[in-house]
C-alpha cells in the first residue's frame, strides 16, 4: 500500500487573451475547475497506476471539499481517514494568457490544518509499503509522517517540491528524494550537474531521483549508481502535472518492489502518457497505459 500524506486544492483556471495588471479587469476566454494540490495528484496517480492507495490531508467544509473527496475517491484512492476541516479548502486561483504564461494564487485553507498525525494515521503510515510527501503542507507535518514511517520500516519517499526551508533532521527520515533540478539546488546550494552536486545530496539522503523534464530522469544512490534513464520521445501537449504522474508511477513500482532504475524507466512512461494530454489530474495515466508505454 502506498500512504501519500499531503495537499488538496481545487483548481480554479481561467484563460485570457492578457493576465490582468493591477487594478485591472480582463473580460477572459474558458473557465475550468479541477482537482489539484501535488498530495491528491500523486495520490490519484499512484491510484491509476495501479496501487493501493490512501489519502492523508485536509479538505475544507465548503463544496470544494465535497469535490475534492469525490475525485480522489472516483480515483480509487482510500479517503476514509481524510479531515474535513471547518472553513475553506485549498484553492489554486490560475490565470493563463494565450502565450501560455500565468499567474497563480495558492490559499491553501484547509491544507494548513493539516498537523498533529493522530496515531490512526501513524499507523496507517507505519503499516505501508511506502509513504510519500511533497512540501504543500506544514512541514512540520511532513517531517512527522517521515518519522512515523522510518518507525515503521516504511519506504520513505520526499518530492521535495515546491522548495522550501526543511526542518532540522526532516531529511534523515528519508529514503528517497524526488527533486527537478531546481529543488535540487535549493537544499544543496550546489548546482546538480555538478560534479560536487549530486554528492551533495547523497550525503543528506540515501537514494535521489532527480527529473529532468523532457531528458528523463537521473538515479543516483549511495551504493554509487549514477544512472540517466532518457525519457520516452513522445509530441508534448501539456506538460502540467507529469511531475506528479512520475512520482506517483515510482512509489507504486518501488513498493513492488522493484529495483529503482526500472522503475524510474516505468515513471518516465507515466510522465510521458501525462504530457500528450492536456489537463492536470485529469492527464495522469492508467496503469496499462504505462505499461504500454513502458514496454515499446
Ligand atoms: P517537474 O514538473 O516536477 O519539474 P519534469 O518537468 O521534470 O517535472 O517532468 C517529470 C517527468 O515527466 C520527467 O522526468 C519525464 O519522465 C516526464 N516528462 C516531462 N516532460 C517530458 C517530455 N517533454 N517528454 C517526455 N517525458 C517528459
Amino acid at each position: 500500500r502506498v500512504v501519500v500524506a499531503g495537499s488538496a486544492n481545487m483548481d480554479l483556471v481561467g484563460l485570457a487573451p492578457a493576465l490582468p495588471r493591477p487594478g485591472e479587469t480582463v473580460l477572459g476566454d474558458d473557465f475550468v475547475m479541477a482537482p489539484g494540490g501535488k498530495g491528491s495528484n500523486q495520490a490519484i496517480a499512484a491510484a491509476r497506476a495501479g496501487g493501493a492507495t490512501t489519502f492523508l490531508g485536509a479538505i475544507g467544509s465548503d463544496a470544494f471539499g465535497v469535490t475534492l473527496g469525490a475525485r480522489l475517491a472516483a480515483a480509487g484512492v482510500d479517503t476514509g481517514r481524510v479531515r474535513t476541516s471547518y472553513g475553506a479548502s485549498g484553492v489554486a486561483v490560475i490565470m493563463v494568457d494565450r502565450a501560455g504564461e500565468n499567474s497563480i494564487l495558492v490559499s491553501p485553507g484547509a491544507n494548513r490544518t493539516f498537523t498533529g498525525l493522530t496515531a490512526d494515521e501513524q499507523s496507517v503510515i507505519a503499516g505501508a509499503d511506502v509513504l510519500l510527501c511533497q512540501q504543500e503542507i506544514p512541514m512540520e507535518t511532513v517531517h512527522a509522517a517521515l518519522r512515523a514511517g522510518r518507525a515503521g520500516g516504511t519506504r520513505t519517499i520526499l518530492n521535495a517540491a515546491p522548495a522550501r526551508d526543511l526542518p532540522a533532521g526532516l531529511l534523515d527520515e528519508v529514503d528517497l528524494l524526488v527533486v527537478n533540478e531546481i529543488e535540487a539546488r535549493a537544499i544543496t546550494g550546489t548546482e546538480v550537474h555538478d560534479p560536487a552536486g549530486m554528492a551533495a545530496l547523497l550525503a543528506l539522503v540515501p537514494r535521489v531521483v532527480l527529473t529532468l523534464s523532457g531528458s528523463g530522469a537521473r538515479f543516483a544512490d549511495r551504493d554509487g549508481r549514477d544512472v540517466h534513464v532518457p525519457a520516452f520521445a513522445v509530441p508534448v501537449a501539456d506538460t502540467t502535472a507529469a511531475g506528479d504522474a512520475f512520482t506517483g508511477a515510482l512509489a507504486v513500482a518501488w513498493g513492488e518492489g522493484r529495483d529503482l532504475v526500472d522503475a524510474v524507466r516505468w515513471a518516465n512512461a507515466a510522465g510521458a502518457v501525462c504530457v500528450q494530454r492536456v489537463g492536470a489530474s485529469t492527464a495522469l495515466p492508467e496503469r496499462a497505459e504505462i505499461d504500454r508505454l513502458y514496454a515499446s
